[in-house]
C-alpha cells in the first residue's frame, strides 16, 4: 500500500535501520553528541538562531510557543483546523485572543493583519501556519510576518511550518518560532517535535512558563547538549539520520524535487477535470474538492492500494489530499495520479486513457 496521507509519511528505510539499534542512555557523552550533533543541523534547517526539540507531537510544541511567547494577548489565523487549534490552546490556558478567520481554501491577508495590530495594541504575538493542512492552503506568511513586523517590531511571530519545513524554502528572517513535527516532511514516526528561535524570541521567553513545556528550562539543558526530562532518543537518532540525508542530497534539490512533484501532480488532476480546492495550494499536498471524494478513496484503497487523506469537518466526504512531502519516488507519484484517473473510470465519470500519467510524467521528465 502506499502511504500518500499528508501526515504520517513513509519512514525511509535508512532511517529505521538506525532507529533499530540499541537504546542507549540520554545521559551520556554517546548521546549528548548525537544531541548536539542534531541540533546543529536542525538550526541549518530551520535557519533560525535557536532550535529547540521536544518529545512531543507538534501540538505540544504548538502549546509551547502560545505560553511561553504570548505574554499580553495574541492574533490567531484561523483558516482550517489547525489555526483553531492555536485559539483552542489560548482557551485552554485563559490567554485573551482575537481570530482572524478565513475559509477553508482561502489565505490570510497581510493588511487585515495590519489592520487588526493597529487597533489592538495589546496584541504581543501572531500565530499562523504556513501551510494549514486542512484545506492544504498556503498562507503568505512571509508577507505577514513583515508586515506585523513593520506595525510593532517587537511582535513575536510564530509560523505552524509542521507542513512546510523540509517542503520548501521559508524567508524566515521576520519569524521568531518556527514549529515543525517528526511525522509529516521529516519522514519520521510520530512523537517529536521541533521549535526553531530568534534571539527575540529568547529574551522574550524569560523564566519561561509552565512545567514540562516550559522554553527556558529546555533551551538551558539543550544548550548543553541535553534535555530537561528524558529524550526521546530514538527520534533523535532518527532525525540525525534524515538530516544528513537531506543535506548530502541538498536541501535545494529537495525543495526542487517536492515542488515539482507537486505541480506536476496538480496539472494532471486538472487534465482529468478535478479541482483543486485552495486558491494558492501548498507544496506540502494537493487537496482536491470533490463530491465523489469518499468514493474514490475507498477504491483507491482496495483496489489501487493507495491510501490518501480525506477531509474533516465541513469538508468530510468531500476532499480528498495527496501528500508531497519527503522522499517520494516520481514513479509512486505517478501512479497515484493514473489510479485516480482509473477509479474515476471505475464510478463511470470519464473513460480511461491514461491522460493523468501522461500529464504527471511529460511535466516531471520532459520539461
Ligand atoms: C499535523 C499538523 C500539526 C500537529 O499535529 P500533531 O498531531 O500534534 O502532530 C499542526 N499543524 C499542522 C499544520 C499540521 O499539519
Amino acid at each position: 500500500m502506499l502511504l500518500f496521507t499528508p501526515g504520517p509519511t513513509p519512514v525511509p528505510e535508512s532511517v529505521r535501520a538506525a532507529m533499530a539499534k540499541e537504546t542507549i542512555h540520554h545521559r551520556t557523552p554517546e548521546f549528548t553528541e548525537i544531541f548536539l550533533d542534531t541540533r546543529n543541523r536542525l538550526k541549518r534547517l530551520l535557519k533560525m538562531q535557536e532550535a529547540l526539540m521536544i518529545a512531543s507531537t507538534g501540538t505540544g510544541a504548538m502549546e509551547a510557543c502560545v505560553t511561553n511567547l504570548c505574554k499580553k494577548k495574541a492574533l490567531v489565523i484561523n483558516a482550517g483546523k489547525f489555526g483553531e487549534r492555536f485559539k483552542k490552546i489560548c482557551e485552554a490556558f485563559g490567554i485573551d485572543y482575537l481570530e482572524l478567520r478565513y475559509d477553508w481554501d482561502t489565505p490570510a491577508e497581510a493588511a487585515d493583519v495590519v489592520e487588526a495590530l493597529k487597533k489592538d495594541p495589546d496584541i504581543d504575538a501572531v500565530f499562523v501556519q504556513i501551510c494549514e493542512s486542512s484545506g492544504g492552503l498556503r498562507h503568505p506568511v512571509e508577507e505577514i510576518a513583515k508586515a506585523a513586523k513593520g506595525v510593532k517590531e517587537e511582535i513575536t511571530v510564530v509560523a505552524d511550518g509542521i507542513t512546510a519545513v523540509g517542503v520548501e524554502p521559508i524567508d524566515t528572517s521576520n519569524i521568531d518560532a518556527l514549529i515543525t513535527g517528526s511525522q509529516k516532511a521529516l519522514m519520521l514516526p510520530p512523537g517529536l517535535s521541533m521549535i526553531g528561535l530568534s534571539d527575540l524570541a529568547v529574551d522574550k521567553i524569560g523564566k519561561g512558563r509552565g512545567f514540562y513545556l516550559n522554553m527556558a528550562a529546555e533551551l538551558k539543558k539543550q544548550r548543553e547538549g541535553t534535555t530537561a526530562y528524558t529524550a526521546a532518543t530514538t527520534l533523535i537518532i532518527g532525525l540525525n539520520e534524515v538530516l544528513s540525508q537531506i543535506e548530502s542530497m541538498g536541501i535545494e534539490q529537495l525543495y526542487e524535487d517536492t515542488k515539482k512533484r507537486s505541480e506536476a501532480t496538480r496539472e494532471a488532476l486538472k487534465a482529468i477535470g478535478l479541482n483543486i480546492y485552495p486558491k494558492s495550494p501548498a507544496a506540502a499536498m494537493s487537496a482536491v474538492i470533490d463530491e465523489d471524494a469518499e468514493k474514490i478513496r475507498k477504491l483507491l484503497k482496495t483496489r489501487y492500494d493507495v491510501n490518501l487523506a480525506g477531509g474533516q469537518e465541513s469538508l468530510k466526504g468531500r476532499l480528498f489530499r495527496i501528500n508531497h512531502m519527503g522522499f517520494i519516488k516520481p514513479y509512486e507519484a505517478c501512479w497515484v495520479v493514473n489510479a485516480i484517473e482509473l477509479a474515476l473510470a471505475d464510478i463511470g465519470r470519464i473513460t480511461y486513457r491514461g491522460k493523468a500519467a501522461e500529464v504527471f510524467s511529460g511535466r516531471y521528465f520532459q520539461d
